[in-house]
This record gives structure tokens, C-alpha cells and sequence, in this order.
């Protein structure tokens, strides 16, 4: 019987802080679970032209981990370099099982301990599970009529097939979102033909972006000068949260004026101007941030669809739309986004009623900070509900979550005990503070649909307030809000 105090499932950033804070504490008789082959999670993974990240690198990064970043926003190259070298500072690889795809998990109550079964037939039990599964990392395609009839090539953006060569092809991207706005810029020069599929345009602000000098470069790999850029990043960042909830004049005013006069200034064409043009307020869903976008949907090679010319139907040879048009393909991106509000996790959890932990969230997804749940005892989710953060880093959250975690574990231990428990009362008052906030929010107000909505309409992905409160929360480990037992 394979039993550890701690099981962690993934191990991209979330399960690297779990492990990284296990390993500070002492507590190394843990096991990362990985189904992928390699270690690492979303940028090992996510490979495809353009991809890098839309938040100051040296925010997005893990605390005490600086690095001399070439440029302001790593592109995914760089982050895949960075997260093996916090792997391999740790030595995790030799604390991960790869191949590793965990398909249920359940808690013994005799046992105090959960069993967590792998798709392999193998079954490891752990006192504590971390889940660290990510919340963008299960892929969704549309059920798209007729889609396995097409006799080119496909792909998801998460999994770009590197083997193929898009250069001179007719390309179709079903998508506008985050990936979608990477993506078109870095193939629309080097495809025949590039056909967008745009449900809903988002708004769009300029990338601050700026290559470091070798001098600047070795500067931010200096502990202290990282941590004043990170520390000035942060806080410019969190006033944006300020019209997100308090302003939405100032929303009005500055970002989505400033997101008005960027689409004048880089697309001429008035038809693709207000193609492009959002009808709901600016943050209600991500903004993306580029300075590619526009230009290359201006190319000559370069068609936008939108709502009245959307994908009717997929045949053998390409798409067919809404308008009767048939358009001829050879390869079909889909930037079609995760399922991250109504499956956010890719395996069944049943808890110490014998209740799965979807059918306790049939109405909406819901936990104390985000992270822990009334009868699913020892059991923690990193990026939990309502823990998502549209302006700011996700790995400041997972680090702060990781405060809330480890002191929820010591504390057990510390006690003689063998599991913890948040009760049902204070599960309650934190997530009725949270929806009661999240009415204040362009998220809720600002007339858009987007994937922070689960299906009952609660937003379900974003915290409703400023990232430090949440860090504050978290840090302040409450007993009175748990039942411990043995
Ligand atoms: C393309 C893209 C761009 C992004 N850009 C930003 C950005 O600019 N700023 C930002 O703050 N956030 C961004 N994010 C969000 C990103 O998800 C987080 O920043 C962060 O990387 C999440 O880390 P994680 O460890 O929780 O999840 P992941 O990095 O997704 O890691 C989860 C791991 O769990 C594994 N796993 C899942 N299910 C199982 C299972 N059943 N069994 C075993 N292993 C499993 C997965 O294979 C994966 O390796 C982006 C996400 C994507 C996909």
C-alpha cells in the first residue's frame, strides 16, 4: 500500500508551491501526481505560436524565485525554461509521477485518509490531498456539427501539434479569446489564407511590453531589484480592480476610452472596426492585451466571421457558416477555451457522505477561500472557486492560498489529529460575502457572458475584490471555522 502523508494532483505552478512549502515545513513524505508525460502544467504545455503571459513576469513568478527575465512579459519558451529550473532547484521531478492520470478520488473514513485511483489501476493514499489540477487545463472543442468528418488537420491550442506545417495553408481559428489573440498574429503572415471565427469581440489595450537590455536583464535576476519591480507591478495592477468593482466611470473614462481610440488607431476599415467592437463594458470579460491583434486581422489574407457568418456546420473539406458560405480548409485551430466554472476538475471526488463533490456543487461551485469544503475532509483545491483574478497574477493567489493550506495542515498535525474539516457554517458566510461582492463587479454587470459564469449565472471563477484581501484572508487561519477530528 502506497500511502503518503500528502498527494498532490498536477504539477504546474500549483503543485510546485504545495510541494516547495511542503518541502520548507518538512513535510516531504508527499507525491506529485502528473497525467501529462512531463512535469510542469500550463506553460510545458501550451506551446503554440505567440503564447506567453499577459501579466509583468516579474509579478508572475513565484515569490521568492526571481529571475532575469529577458523581457517584461515572458513569452512561453521562457516560462517553460523557468519552471524547470524551479523543478529542478527542488528536485521535484524525482517527487512526480508522470503517465500518472488520476481518474477518482475518494475518502475513507475509517482510514482517515484518501484513496486516489489512477487511470493505470494503481492506488496511492494520502492523509492530505492538494488538489492541483489547474483550472485551465482540460481543453474544450464545441460538439460542432459534422466536426470528425474533416479530413485536414485539427488541433486545440493546448495541444499544438508541432509536427505540422501551417506555412502556405488555408487556416480557420474558432476563437477570439486569450489563446485566439496570440495565435493570429504569429501565423497570419505565414498562411495563404487565415479565417477568425469571432462569437464575441473582447477589448483590447496595448501590451507594455520591452525587451530588457543584457545590463536591465541581470538587474531583475537581483533579488531585491526583482522584488521592487514585482512590488511596483503589484500595486499598479490592483488599482485596476478600483474600476473593475468601485468605478465604472473611471472604467468608462480611462480603459474603455483608451481601448475606443486603439481600435481607431490601428484599424482603418469602419465594417472591422465595429466588428471588433465590444458591446458590453471593458473587464466584464478578460481584456487582451496586444499590439499584433488588429494589425494582422487588417492583412489581406486575413477574414473576420462573426455572429451572422458563425460556424454552421464542419464537413470534409472545411467549415461551413451561418450565411450558406463554404470555406475550404487545411487545418482547423480551436481556441475554443477550458471548462473551468462547470467541470473544473477532471476527476470525480466523492467525500465522507459517499457525496461526489459535483453533485454537492450541482448548483454552483463553492468553497471557504476558494479552497476547502464542508464533508470533503483533508481536502484542499488550489485555484478553487472564486479564486480566479482577471487583473492581476494567479500565481500571487496560489501563493496565498498556500498560507490558508499549510496552516490548515500544521494545525491538524500539531494537534494530533488526523483531519480537518471547515464547517458548513463558515463555508456559508464566506461565499454569500463573496456573491453579495460579486453583484458590485463589471462582472456581473457588464452585460457580457464569459467563462467566469458557471451555467446558474454566479461568477464563479473571479475574486470579487482586491488580491491583497484575499492574501489577508488567507494568512489569518481560523480554527473556530473547522472541525478537527481524529
Ligand atoms: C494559455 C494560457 C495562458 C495563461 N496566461 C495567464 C496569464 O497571463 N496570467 C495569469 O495569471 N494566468 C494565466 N493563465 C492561467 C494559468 O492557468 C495559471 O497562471 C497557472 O499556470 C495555473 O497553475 P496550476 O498549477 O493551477 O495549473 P496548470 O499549470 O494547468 O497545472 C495543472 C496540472 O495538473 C495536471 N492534471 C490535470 N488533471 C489531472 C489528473 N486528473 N491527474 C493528474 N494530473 C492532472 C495537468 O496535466 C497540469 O500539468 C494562463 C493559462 C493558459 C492555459
Amino acid at each position: 500500500m502506497k500511502k503518503y502523508q500528502t498527494i498532490i494532483i498536477g504539477s504546474g505552478f500549483g503543485g510546485q508551491c504545495a510541494a516547495i512549502n511542503l518541502l520548507k515545513r518538512g513535510m516531504s513524505d508527499f507525491v506529485i501526481l502528473e497525467r501529462r508525460d512531463f512535469v510542469g502544467g500550463t506553460w510545458c504545455q501550451n506551446s503554440y505560436p505567440g503564447a506567453a503571459v499577459d501579466v509583468q513576469s516579474p509579478l508572475y513568478s513565484i515569490s521568492h524565485e526571481p529571475y532575469a527575465w529577458s523581457q517584461m512579459f515572458a513569452d512561453q519558451k521562457e516560462l517553460e525554461v523557468y519552471t524547470n529550473h524551479v523543478i529542478d532547484k527542488y528536485k521535484l521531478r524525482e517527487k512526480t509521477k508522470t503517465n500518472c492520470n488520476v481518474t477518482k478520488v475518494e475518502w475513507d473514513n475509517e482510514q482517515h485518509h484518501w484513496a486516489v485511483e489512477t487511470e493505470k489501476g494503481e492506488t496511492f493514499y494520502g492523509q492530505f490531498l492538494i488538489n492541483a489540477s489547474g483550472p485551465l487545463s482540460t481543453p474544450v472543442i464545441p460538439d460542432f456539427k459534422g466536426k470528425d468528418t474533416f479530413k485536414g488537420k485539427s488541433f486545440h491550442t493546448n495541444d499544438w501539434d508541432h509536427g505540422y506545417d501551417y506555412k502556405g495553408k488555408k487556416v480557420a481559428v474558432i476563437g477570439s479569446g486569450a489563446s485566439a489573440a496570440q495565435v493570429i498574429p504569429a501565423i497570419a503572415g505565414d498562411v495563404a489564407e487565415l479565417h477568425i471565427f469571432q462569437r464575441t469581440p473582447h477589448w483590447v489595450l496595448p501590451r507594455p511590453d520591452y525587451k530588457f537590455s543584457p545590463i536591465q536583464q541581470k538587474m531583475i535576476g537581483n533579488k531585491y531589484i526583482h522584488k521592487a519591480v514585482r512590488t511596483a507591478v503589484y500595486w499598479q495592477l490592483e488599482t485596476r480592480l478600483i474600476g473593475f468593482k468601485y468605478s465604472k466611470l473611471a472604467l468608462g473614462l480611462i480603459a474603455q476610452r483608451e481601448a475606443e481610440k486603439f481600435i481607431k488607431k490601428q484599424i482603418k476599415d469602419p465594417k472591422l472596426r465595429a466588428a471588433v467592437t465590444p458591446d458590453y463594458t471593458i473587464g466584464c470579460k478578460r481584456i487582451i492585451i496586444s499590439n499584433t491583434l488588429y494589425p494582422a486581422m487588417c492583412q489581406d489574407n486575413v477574414t473576420l466571421h462573426t455572429k451572422d457568418s458563425s460556424v454552421a456546420s464542419i464537413d470534409k473539406t472545411g467549415i461551413n457558416t451561418s450565411k450558406g458560405e463554404h470555406i475550404d480548409l487545411d487545418l482547423i485551430i480551436y481556441s475554443t477555451g477550458y471548462d473551468a466554472t462547470d467541470g473544473p476538475i477532471s476527476y470525480p471526488i466523492i467525500g465522507k457522505k459517499k457525496q461526489a463533490l459535483g453533485d454537492k456543487w450541482s448548483d454552483f461551485p463553492r468553497a471557504y477561500l476558494g479552497t476547502t469544503i464542508p464533508d470533503f475532509p483533508n481536502f484542499f483545491m488550489v485555484i478553487g472557486p472564486n479564486t480566479a483574478i482577471g487583473h492581476t497574477s494567479a500565481i500571487f493567489i496560489i501563493e496565498s492560498q498556500m498560507n490558508y493550506i499549510m496552516k490548515a495542515i500544521e494545525a491538524t498535525l500539531d494537534q494530533g489529529r488526523k483531519a480537518i474539516e471547515v464547517t458548513e457554517k463558515a463555508e456559508d458566510k464566506y461565499t454569500t460575502m463573496i456573491h453579495k461582492e460579486m453583484d458590485k463587479t463589471v462582472w456581473k454587470t457588464g452585460g457580457c457572458d464569459s467563462w467566469y459564469k458557471n451555467k446558474s449565472g454566479h461568477i464563479i471563477a473571479m475574486y470579487p475584490g482586491f488580491s491583497f484581501t484575499y492574501h489577508l484572508k488567507t494568512n489569518n487561519f481560523k480554527p473556530k471555522d473547522h472541525h478537527f477530528y481524529s
